[in-house]
């Protein structure tokens, strides 16, 4: 089966009843990427967090099947531990605890599901040592705590450390392009297509093409109004690029 199939899925906000998800239907398999387009406010980010479990959103219909097993009715937490990953447009900051203990304690809660011991803080730091090198970042960083003022590229580089620290069997990349310069995007781009297995999978949601041309797509996909409306291949975020979204035949 499929890592990802979701089926008709139609989400609602929770507090207003409000319909944001009008059946959407994608089909991810391992060792894909897929890439979702489409102009601000058609529902890319509600997707994403709707996967993830987000407590805004009711899932009012249809499916999600994930190597299998439904996760509609999952929680949050033991849909991360099932291995799925999402990188946050705004991550929040966790007063008091510092980047280094949050991996430490994400890692080992990973390891104890799967039966390892868990890793102690020197072993864990030769771990992060070299990623956090590969994304050329300050290692004074793990002293920090999670995502105090941190600026936009410190944010997007500290996602992608959790990515490729965490694991992921399907990681939900949303805007990780956003606010970064051209350094900061080709170190998360490389970092990113270094994770990348014949085994998982991303998802990465994205305005533009530059993204695409560093972390090169499998599908394209097009939201319009809480579904997706087309798929094709990465030509299709070409022509977008250059007509716009109206340049996209739509039938
Ligand atoms: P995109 O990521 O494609 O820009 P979003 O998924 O963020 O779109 O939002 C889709 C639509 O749903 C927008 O009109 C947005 O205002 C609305 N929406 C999303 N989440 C909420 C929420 N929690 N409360 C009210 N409206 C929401
Ligand atoms: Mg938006
Ligand atoms: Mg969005």
């Amino acid at each position: 089966s499929p890592l990802l199939e979701v089926r008709g899925l139609t989400a609602s906000v929770k507090e207003t009843g409000q319909q944001i998800l009008a059946g959407v239907d994608l089909t991810i398999r391992e060792g894909e990427i897929h890439a979702i387009m489409g102009k601000n406010g058609s529902g890319k980010s509600t997707l994403t967090k709707v996967l993830v479990g987000h407590p805004h959103y009711e899932v009012t219909g249809g499916t999600i099947l994930f190597k299998g097993e439904d996760l509609v009715d999952m929680e949050p937490e033991d849909r991360s531990l099932a291995g799925l990953f999402m990188s946050f447009q705004a991550p929040i900051e966790i007063p008091g605890v510092s980047n280094f203990d949050f991996l430490l304690m994400a890692v080992n809660a990973r390891r104890e599901k799967s039966g390892l011991p868990a890793l102690g803080p020197l072993e864990f730091y030769s771990v992060v040592s070299p990623k956090i090198d590969a994304l050329n970042m300050d290692p004074k960083f793990l002293d920090r705590n999670v995502n105090e003022g941190f600026s936009g590229g410190e944010r997007k580089r500290n996602e992608i450390l959790q990515l490729s620290v965490i694991g992921a069997d399907l990681a939900l990349l949303d805007e990780i392009d956003s606010g970064l310069d051209v350094d900061a995007l080709e170190d998360v781009a490389n970092a990113v297509n270094g994770l990348l297995t014949p085994q998982n999978s991303v998802l990465m949601i994205t305005h533009y093409q530059r993204l695409l041309d560093l972390i090169k797509p499998s599908y394209v996909h097009i939201m319009e109004n809480g579904k997706i409306i087309k798929t094709g291949d990465s030509s299709i975020a070409t022509q977008i690029n250059e007509g716009g979204f109206k340049s996209i035949a739509l039938v």
